[in-house]
C-alpha cells in the first residue's frame, strides 16, 4: 500500500513550511493507522524521518526505528530522540561493537588480529554474533570481561521508547514485538542476498555433510532431485527444516570453508524450482521468501523479507 503526498496540486498556491509539515504529520497518522505496510513517498526534508520521531512522542507508541546507515542514526535520529524526551537504545551491530574490529578510512571494518579474522569467517558463513564469540572464547574481545557487542544484545525493549537500529536488525523478532517499525528510505535490495557464484559450492559442502537427502553434490541433485524414488527421502527433509531454513550446525560439523547456514534455503530453492519462459528459475520459499536464478551468471538471488508481523496491525 503506497502512501502518496500529492503536495504539488494541493498545496502550491500557499506552500508553508508549517503546512508541509502539517500535511506530512497526517501521511505519517495514516501510514501507521493502515493495518498493511505503508509507504510514505515525499519530497526530500519534508521531514519524513523527523515526523516519525515527532509521531513516538506525541502518541507515546514504541517504535524501532531501522535506517540504511549508523550515520544517519549518529547524526539526525539519536539527537531527534533527545530534542523530543524520547529514551533511546542503539541495537547491537556486529562489527561497529566489536572490539575485535576497527574502522577503516573507507567507513568499513577490519580484523585486528587473526582470531578475529575467523570471528568474520563464521560470522560470514551465517553463524549469528553470539554463537561466533561462544566458539573463539580466546578473541582479543573477550579477554578483560564480556565483548561490549555481547553486552549490548542483552536488555529489555520495554524500557526504550526508540530502538534505534540498521535493516537487519527487522529479522530480530524481540526488537520488533509490539513496536511500531519505520524502515528509513527504501530497504529493497538491503533483503537481497546474492551468492555470486557460490551456491553449488555452499548446496555441495552442505549435501555432504548431511545424511538426510540421498544426494552427493550440487550436480547430483540437479540431475535427481524430480527421480520417484527420492521424493519421500526430500519429503521428509522438508518436514524436518527448521521454519528458518538455516541450518548452523552442519556449518559447525564441517572443515569445508564453502559452508554457510543457508545452504537449506539455497537447496530447497534447487527442488522447488519452476522455469520462466526467459530461461529464469523461479523458487517460491514461503513466509515472502522467494529465489530466482540468472541463466546468464548462474547466480542464485533470495528475497529474504523480515517478518514484522509481530509489529502491532494497526494503531489503536
Ligand atoms: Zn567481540
Amino acid at each position: 500500500m503506497s502512501v502518496e503526498s500529492s503536495t504539488l496540486t494541493e498545496l502550491a498556491g500557499d506552500l508553508t513550511k508549517e503546512k508541509i509539515w502539517s500535511y506530512r504529520d497526517e501521511i505519517i497518522q495514516l501510514g501507521f493507522e493502515l493495518s498493511e505496510v505503508a509507504l510514505i513517498e515525499a519530497l526530500p526534508a519534508s521531514g519524513k524521518s523527523r515526523g516519525s520521531i515527532q509521531w513516538a512522542a506525541d502518541t507515546g507508541n514504541k517504535m524501532t526505528l531501522l535506517a540504511p546507515r549508523h550515520s544517519l542514526l549518529d547524526e539526525e535520529y539519536e539527537p531527534w530522540c533527545d530534542k523530543f524526551d524520547l529514551t533511546s537504545r542503539r541495537l547491537a551491530s556486529f562489527y561497529r561493537d566489536c572490539e575485535s574490529f576497527t574502522k577503516t578510512d573507507e567507513g568499513g571494518y577490519e580484523p585486528i588480529d587473526p582470531v578475529a579474522e575467523d570471528l568474520m569467517d563464521d560470522y560470514q558463513q551465517g553463524i549469528d554474533g553470539k554463537h561466533v564469540h561462544a566458539q573463539h572464547r580466546d578473541s582479543t574481545c573477550q579477554q578483560d570481561g564480556e565483548c561490549p557487542y555481547l553486552e549490548n544484545l542483552s536488555f529489555d525493549p520495554d524500557e526504550y521508547d526508540v530502538l534505534l537500529g540498521t535493516y537487519r536488525h527487522a529479522h530480530v523478532e524481540e526488537w520488533i514485538d509490539g513496536r511500531y517499525v519505520v524502515f528509513d528510505e527504501f530497504p529493497g535490495s538491503a533483503f537481497l542476498k546474492t551468492f555470486n557464484g557460490d551456491t553449488e559450492d555452499i548446496i555441495s559442502a552442505y549435501l555432504q555433510e548431511i545424511d538426510d537427502l540421498p544426494f552427493s553434490s550440487y550436480r547430483d541433485l540437479l540431475r535427481h532431485h524430480r527421480d520417484k524414488d527420492v521424493q519421500d527421502d526430500i519429503e521428509s527433509w522438508k518436514t524436518n527444516l527448521h521454519e528458518s531454513l538455516t541450518d548452523s550446525t552442519h556449518v559447525r560439523q564441517s572443515t569445508n570453508p564453502s559452508v554457510h547456514t543457508m545452504a537449506p534455503l539455497a537447496t530447497l530453492a534447487v527442488i522447488e524450482e519452476e522455469s520462466l519462459e526467459n530461461d529464469w528459475q523461479y523458487s517460491i520459499l514461503g513466509n515472502g521468501r522467494r529465489a530466482v536464478l540468472n541463466p546468464n551468471s548462474n547466480n542464485w538471488t533470495f528475497l529474504l523479507p523480515p517478518d514484522v508481523s509481530s509489529a502491532p496491525r494497526k494503531w489503536p
